[in-house]
């Protein structure tokens, strides 16, 4: 199958050999199938995953619906964007559910490209589905996070010209684990979408206290919110997001989906579904991912390892003053984390697992 892994293996095999990414950022993909061959349980904190989840509910919720796999379940479907209408006193004409945001992520790029220009994104962010924007014709244009690693609002908005068609936020940002100030966001938002689609990633909004923006669309055709199942949910593998944006918008968009709403399964959306009755699941995975996330931030650092401070189920941080190989480190202690991925200065970033596995990841380094 050609997953993410597969596809930036290849692609790194391709860059490395054009020496433009560093050998870590490699030797990770090597090292991940060595394991995988040896049959060895990996520690996996390299996908921000959640790893509590499915929630209990969702589980048996997964189980039960089994049964009923053999129909095209559209009643389902109808049911969870109900839900989550509710949830975000919104309409089902402003929602749209795909096989993951990634696939929200992807229609996204597609609609905003219909007419040639240019996209503005941060840079570093989570960038793979911008891939598809640029194979349909939109320029890239990059802005450097501010030095504490946060989106550079201003230069971003100043950046806008007659050309662009979208901007992308990725709030809380991934790798940074920053945030936008809300005030800073939503005067942003309000001026950008005069003048262009912004996109808003709230991937990981759920482990912070900032509320969603979704409300906002019911004004304005040109704010585009993606959300997922993947993280606090802990529903990755079973492929479920979804997107907020005005009825018009929505409805432009589905039309580049090839059956709208029908890329997810009966079982993800009675995942989803029991996951959204599931508040406890969610206290629970707040309460634990700060708790891991604060010991390895304070153990990190008493290796002089500088962490930017998360909102999120990662840490950002920088490898400048870490004197032993760490990828070697974390291979030997069978444990996946990431790549470097800003040169200067080292950085990279890693999952919040459980408290076992943290402790495992700061033995591993010391
Ligand atoms: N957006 C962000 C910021 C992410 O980090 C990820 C996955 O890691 C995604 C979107 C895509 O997630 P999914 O397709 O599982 O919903």
């Amino acid at each position: 199958m050609r997953n993410r892994r597969n596809w930036l293996k290849q692609t790194s095999l391709g860059i490395v050999g054009l020496g433009i990414i560093p050998l870590e950022g490699f030797a990770i993909s090597t090292k991940e199938d060595l394991l995988e061959e040896k049959n060895v349980s990996l520690i996996r904190l390299r996908s921000n995953e959640n790893p509590y989840g499915p929630s209990v509910l969702a589980r048996n919720a997964m189980r039960d619906s089994i049964p009923a796999s053999n129909r095209y379940n559209w009643d389902l479907s109808d049911e969870l964007i109900k839900k989550i209408a509710q949830k975000h006193n919104l309409t089902e004409q402003h929602l749209l559910l795909g096989a993951g945001s990634s696939e929200i992520l992807n229609l996204v790029a597609l609609y905003c490209s219909k007419k040639t220009g240019n996209l503005i994104i941060a840079e570093t962010t989570f960038d793979y589905w911008t891939v598809t924007a640029e194979n349909a014709g939109l320029k890239k244009i990059a802005i450097p996070l501010t030095a504490d690693k946060k989106h550079d609002l201003s230069a971003m908005f100043n950046a806008i010209d007659a050309d662009t068609r979208l901007i992308y936020i990725c709030n809380p940002n991934n790798p940074t684990g920053t945030i936008c100030a809300s005030e800073a966001l939503l005067t942003f938002i309000t001026e950008a979408t005069k003048r262009t689609k912004v996109l808003v990633d709230e991937a990981y909004l759920e482990y912070t206290d900032q509320p969603s923006l979704a409300n906002l669309v019911t004004e304005n055709k040109n704010l585009i919110i993606a959300k997922t199942f993947s993280k606090i949910y802990g529903l990755a593998g079973s492929r479920i997001g979804y997107a907020i944006a005005h009825p018009e918008t929505i409805m432009e968009m589905s039309q580049l989906q090839f059956s709208p709403n029908g890329s997810v399964s009966v079982m993800s959306v009675s995942g989803a579904l029991a996951s959204l009755k599931d508040d406890k699941f969610v206290a629970e995975t707040i309460l634990l991912n700060t708790e891991a996330r604060k010991y390895t931030i304070e153990q990190l650092e008493n290796l002089k390892i500088r962490c930017i401070p998360s909102h999120t189920n990662f840490v950002y941080f920088s490898l400048e003053n870490y004197n032993k190989d760490f990828f070697e480190q974390l291979k030997k202690n069978s444990i996946l984390g990431t790549k470097i991925y800003e040169e200067k200065g080292k950085w990279s970033r890693i999952t919040i697992g459980t408290m076992t596995e943290m402790k495992q990841f700061i033995k591993a380094l010391v």
